[in-house]
């Protein structure tokens, strides 16, 4: 709209031209801001970020575009509201709803999901974010206390208080309880008494670890387990075709990270996360699951790209939709 020197100059101009500018400045930031969204969300259906080497699009949003955790936040969650309610559009751009707001609403709408497997109907979520229109934070999140206390608390969080302490809480259901206690009781004579709950997570993920991880495994082992099985849900699984030492023997090899690298940059994934092998060249074309050098390790994003390349994004899409891939 200005150069950045005309901007300089902004002590002559006169108070009605300044507030006349920055009216419409905030209008093109809102227009701007919905833009963005479209955007992200465009990205995300694609996964475009895989192709630059991020595993998702949470850490897209951070290095590359350079937001902090909690615009990144604000930004994804309101995308995803926006992919159910296009209709949100309009408010965001005329100021109705503040993607903060639609972001708190979002987020109440996932804790309502997973915590009290409450599902808004298409007309609910509507009702909701009309109700949180043209609100402050303050109100929004009374007018959500109402509705569910529990739900509208973020409760669960993960905060770092030191470079190698971070301050974990959540809610926990009377179930989950009592199998932390069963754990407690039973390892007694392995723990101090009474033990700490960092002493009874950490003993719970080293049995865990021990059973699921491919790094801990011999390589000589032949029985398959559950945790290499294959997911079927994708057409480009055939992991089943896999001897399981081979595929331990691609875990170890990769080191347990995502074997992805930008050919442009060389940047590599390394992410940890959903990770599954695949196969260099497809299985379905003819592509060894015995050669170990046409398989590698990838992380659930960089599976899904590179199924998007080989199979096309219309026909992936519909096995990437029905997955929730919402990390935020
Ligand atoms: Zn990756």
């Amino acid at each position: 709209m200005q150069s950045t020197e005309a901007m300089t100059d902004l002590n002559s101009v006169s108070n009605e031209v300044l507030l006349v500018n920055i009216k419409k400045l905030s209008e093109n930031e809102r227009r701007i801001t919905y833009e963005i969204l479209l955007h992200l969300a465009e990205i995300e259906r694609r996964r475009a970020y895989a192709k630059l080497g991020y595993p998702n699009l949470w850490e897209y949003t951070l290095k590359e575009l350079k937001y902090s955790a909690s615009a990144a936040y604000r930004r994804i969650s309101a995308m995803r509201a926006l992919n159910n309610n296009p209709e949100l559009g309009e408010k965001i751009q005329n100021g109705a709803l503040s993607i903060s707001t639609v972001s708190q609403v979002q987020t109440f709408l996932r804790a309502e999901r997973d915590q009290a497997n409450k599902i808004y109907t298409k007309n609910q979520k509507s009702e909701l974010f009309k109700k949180c229109e043209n609100k402050s934070s303050r109100e929004v999140t009374k007018e959500l206390l109402t509705i569910s206390p529990v739900a509208a608390i973020r409760v669960q969080k993960e905060r770092e208080i030191t470079e190698n302490r971070t301050i974990i809480s959540f809610v926990a259901e009377p179930n989950l309880l009592t199998k932390i206690y069963r754990v407690r009781d039973l390892s007694a004579a392995r723990l101090r008494n009474p033990a700490s709950y960092p002493e009874l997570i950490d003993l719970m993920s080293e049995v865990t670890l021990d059973e699921i991880d491919p790094l801990r495994k011999p390589i000589r082992q032949t029985k398959p387990d559950k945790m290499l099985a294959p997911i079927t849900s994708q057409p480009t699984s055939s992991v089943r075709h896999i001897p399981t030492s081979l595929r331990i023997k691609i875990w170890q090899k990769y080191e347990g990270r995502c074997a992805f690298v930008d050919a442009q940059t060389r940047k590599r994934c390394n992410s940890t996360f959903g990770l599954e092998i695949e196969h260099c060249k497809p299985h379905a074309l003819g592509g060894s699951s015995t050669d170990e050098d046409n398989l590698r390790l990838l992380c659930k994003h960089h599976n899904q790209w590179q199924a998007i390349q080989t199979y096309g994004l219309d026909k992936m899409e519909p096995y990437l939709k029905s997955k929730d891939h919402c990390e935020s």
